[in-house]
């Protein structure tokens, strides 16, 4: 537990935010005083300059003053109550932190605000670094993204609208998931009328958004090829039928686990146009696998993606995780070798921290730091082996669970970026949403706003209430 002591001004979120830069996954309390117990983290706003204290057991461990000028909008003293704290903790755990104080999770975001405003992509990515403490190769980083991003928004704009589908069905359950999913064994016999639901909310969709330009679609999950071949032709014919593809720039299926991906469910994902497809193995090394609970081999992974080139598939995206029980430099080395064999068109790298509960006094010694010293190695594994293959980075967003906030990231060849991922990302235009736990976001032009109205997450509740489901989002104009 942290406790936070607010001394002459309210701002806790932006203490808070700091302080989670350093010591993610704690429990933060407000203090009205410096407590006997645990940890205080004290911040006092003076008129010219803000001061962070930390407390240990109520004995003052460090400190650390960072100036300001009074504005009107009181924006400087906001950032001096952020850059304190930072310092502070910087300089009481000797943690340098690759992101910096920066603590939102789209910092690609940041430099397209900076472009609107009439910097350049230099001139943004400098800003970040002088504003942020940013190392320059992650200014470069957001800089990239946001230059790729832009690219495609120019094309994937607010007067077009793209289409998701859920898939909450999965073989077996994987260690680290935090996705709507159900096993198949037990909802085998659910998985027709799951599309029979489906299928009625695809038709209302279909129905509401027509004259509208449908830039992507992204059938998603859980994994969609748990379905047989017949139930993915079932619903994506359906689809082709439902709604007008001419304008398509991406349709995409997420294969995802290997498991479930037959040469006939390849087929028929390529006849029902889908030009985009994800085998996702996470890590090629077979041990690691075993451990996050796959029932496949990187043999299998291997085998699939020679039957997804058979089939035709000539956009294949690779979702792979860094940090992974077990696997250190040594794995992932193998992991990037093997991929970069395949030659898939885009590479998606997540990092992954396993949360665990911890203490103070852990947390700026040894474990978080070394295991955040790690994960900078190997993203620059990744990183290199991406820029062998010639694959850039076109999205981005951090994981806020970790020491460093580390980024996960999309890299695309030129011209197979997922516009899908793009979209939901910088939040441009609607995202049409249909099945269970998906929720469609409504961008309001004039505002720059999202609305968003949510399906019920359970399958059963979403089968049994597919006419409330449709209401909802005849009640937002939908
Ligand atoms: S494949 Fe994805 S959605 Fe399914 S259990 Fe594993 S992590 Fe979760």
């Amino acid at each position: 537990m942290i406790y936070i002591y607010l001394d002459g001004h309210t701002k806790m979120n932006d203490v808070q935010t700091a302080v989670q830069i350093f010591m993610p996954n704690e429990k933060y309390k407000p203090a009205e005083g410096i407590t006997d117990e645990s940890i205080t983290v004290r911040s006092k706003l003076k008129d010219d300059c803000a001061v962070a204290y930390i407390y240990e057991n109520g004995k003052e461990i460090c400190s650390e003053s960072y100036p300001y000028t009074a504005d009107e909008s009181g924006k400087s003293a906001r950032y001096a109550i952020k850059a304190a704290v930072y310092y502070m903790l910087k300089k009481k755990t000797g943690i340098t932190v690759p992101w910096g104080m920066m603590t939102g999770i789209r910092p690609a975001k940041r430099i397209n605000t900076y472009i609107d405003e009439g910097m350049t992509a230099d001139e943004g990515a400098k800003k970040l670094i002088e504003l942020y403490e940013m190392k320059p190769e992650k200014a470069e980083l957001a800089k990239r993204v946001a230059l790729a991003e832009r690219e495609i928004l120019s094309k994937a704009d607010s007067d077009g609208v793209s289409l998701y589908i859920g898939i909450p069905f999965c073989p077996t359950r994987c260690l680290y998931c935090s996705f709507t999913s159900y096993p198949l064994g037990v909802y085998k016999n659910k998985v027709d009328g799951y599309i029979d639901a489906l299928i009625k909310e695809l038709s209302y969709i279909g129905e509401s958004i027509k004259g509208k330009r449908l830039d992507s679609i992204y059938i998603g999950g859980g994994t969609p090829t748990s379905l047989t071949a017949e139930q993915l032709d079932r619903l994506m014919t359906n689809v082709g039928e439902i709604f007008d593809l001419s304008a398509l720039m991406e349709y995409t299926v997420e294969a995802g686990r290997p498991d479930t991906i037959t040469a006939d469910k390849l087929k028929v994902i390529k006849n029902n146009g889908a030009g985009r497809i994800s085998i996702n193995p996470q890590t090629m090394n077979d041990k690691t696998l075993k451990l996050i609970g796959r029932e496949h081999t990187v043999d299998d992974i291997k085998r699939v993606y020679a039957e997804a080139r058979e089939a035709g598939h000539k956009n294949i995206n690779m979702d792979l995780i860094l940090g992974l029980p077990g696997e250190g430099t040594a794995e992932v080395e193998n992991t990037m070798a093997e991929i970069e064999k395949l030659a898939p068109e885009n590479m998606t790298v997540h990092t992954l921290a396993i949360k665990r509960a911890s203490r103070l006094r852990e947390q700026l010694e040894d474990y978080d730091l070394a295991k955040a010293v790690l994960m900078e190695k190997l993203l620059d594994i990744s990183a290199s082996t991406a820029e062998r293959m010639n694959l850039s980075p076109y999205y981005m967003y951090r994981q806020k669970n970790m020491l460093g906030s580390f980024e996960n990231v999309g890299y695309a060849k030129k011209g197979c970026e997922s516009v899908y991922n793009i979209v939901i990302m910088e939040e441009t235009q609607s995202i049409y949403a249909a099945g269970a736990g998906a929720s469609t976001k409504l961008y309001d032009k004039e505002t720059g706003r999202i609305e968003r109205v949510f399906n019920v997450k359970n399958v059963d509740e979403y089968i049994a209430r597919i006419d409330e489901m449709i209401e909802r989002k005849r009640n937002m104009n939908i």
